[in-house]
């Protein structure tokens, strides 16, 4: 292929997550990179997770939506990867941006079932009927097929109709309020950053606390999905809410407040960290909105917002878009944010909790496979 794998691969990179409270679908790696009817190519292929992944941003009218992977540990090895996808493959699983299991089994179900998500996968999962009813209810499987305008996911039951949100299950609520420790060293998943005398303590990536993922439970125990090990329960994990930014009437990324630090959400955070808009901003909004415009906070169950912006912000209670009703947030003023409280940052350029809007508002997302000839992957026998 003439366009830049290696490009199209770090765009994907960006999509993968095993946090669970951003995740929005969970997928078999070793089954998606063997969707040869998709492009007709080689028998495996790393780039059809980016075919994925943009049929997922579709799928919900979303940017920027980031999926859950699941890889078994054999397709790190596996040779109908090129030597660089199969380098890649590791490097992601050296940092935590998939799983690696010995085998996937009913793990990529389980998860689903844990964070209430859909599974992205062209099985029926029949096999797991029995202990897991609910892959036989509309739109819980999607499936990726080829489609006039790109591979696209339909619902391996029903009519394609809509179906409400899946809440998470009681067992993954439970197992996603606690800490855990894994006792393999190595674990980057369930690990506490090790010794920091070691001189190899920056090099490896932990996932933080609050973003660990969902344990496995195996004989009715806690147990770490890669090692396998019986993993210990070392307190409670800090809450956490979602929310999401929309600008121009589409969300561009959803971020987490957690309870153990702030948040800012600004044109571009200093020190990296926050939630950076400048990207998305029109030249206006860009002069209007401050570095760090907002900070959000959470602090016993209530989320609150600081302005720490040079021309303020507002907040809409209630999402109410009448201006007689909008509270004028100037700097180091903050108030606790109700449930469907909108922030206002400029005109159109609003952050709420993510319940609060049901489309992503744009249908046709930026795709991760950038300069990829849209012929490259025209559906075979078209
Ligand atoms: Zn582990």
């Amino acid at each position: 292929m003439r366009f830049e794998v290696s490009k199209v691969l770090d765009a994907i990179e960006a999509r993968l997550t095993t946090d669970p409270a951003l995740a929005r679908a969970v997928v078999d790696l070793a089954e998606v990179v063997r969707y040869a009817d998709l492009d007709g190519g080689r028998p495996a292929s790393l780039v059809r997770l980016g075919l994925l992944v943009d049929a997922l941003g579709r799928y919900v009218s979303e940017e920027n939506v980031p999926v859950y992977v699941v890889t078994p540990h054999g397709l790190l090895s596996d040779t109908d990867l090129t030597s660089n996808e199969r380098m890649v493959v590791r490097r992601w699983a050296d940092d935590g941006k998939v799983e690696v299991v010995p085998q996937v089994e009913d793990r990529v179900l389980e998860v689903a079932e844990m964070l209430g998500l859909p599974v992205l996968t062209r099985d029926r999962e029949d096999r797991f009927r029995a202990s897991r009813p609910w892959v036989a209810e509309p739109g819980r499987l999607l499936a990726l097929v080829s489609a006039q305008g790109g591979p696209t996911l339909v619902a391996r039951v029903g009519r394609g109709e809509a179906t409400p949100p899946v809440p998470r299950s009681p067992l993954g609520e439970r197992l996603l309020a606690r800490v855990w420790r894994c006792p393999s060293l190595s674990c980057n998943s369930y690990g506490d950053g090790g010794d920091s005398d070691s001189p190899f303590a920056d090099m490896r990536t932990y996932t933080s606390p609050v973003s660990q993922p969902p344990p496995a439970l195996r004989a009715g125990a806690p147990t770490c999905p890669r090692h396998g090990e019986r993993l210990k329960d070392v307190g409670p994990r800090p809450a956490t809410e979602v929310f999401s930014v929309r600008i121009d009437g589409v969300i561009r990324q959803r971020f987490v407040v957690s309870e153990d630090r702030a948040t800012v959400v600004g044109r571009a955070p200093e020190g990296g960290s926050g939630v950076m808009l400048g990207q998305w901003l029109t030249d206006d909004a860009r002069k209007w909105i401050s570095r760090g415009h907002v900070q959000f906070t959470l602090r016993g169950g209530q989320v609150t917002v600081t302005d720490i912006s040079m021309n303020g912000s507002g907040v809409r209670p209630g999402g109410s878009m009448d201006d007689g009703a909008r509270i004028t947030l100037r700097r180091d003023e903050s108030r606790v944010l109700a449930e469907d409280d909108i922030v206002e940052l400029y005109h159109a350029v609003l952050i709420g909790r993510s319940r609060l809007w049901a489309s992503g508002g744009n249908v046709q997302p930026e795709s991760v496979m950038g300069e990829a000839p849209t012929m490259a992957f025209r559906p075979v026998g078209r």
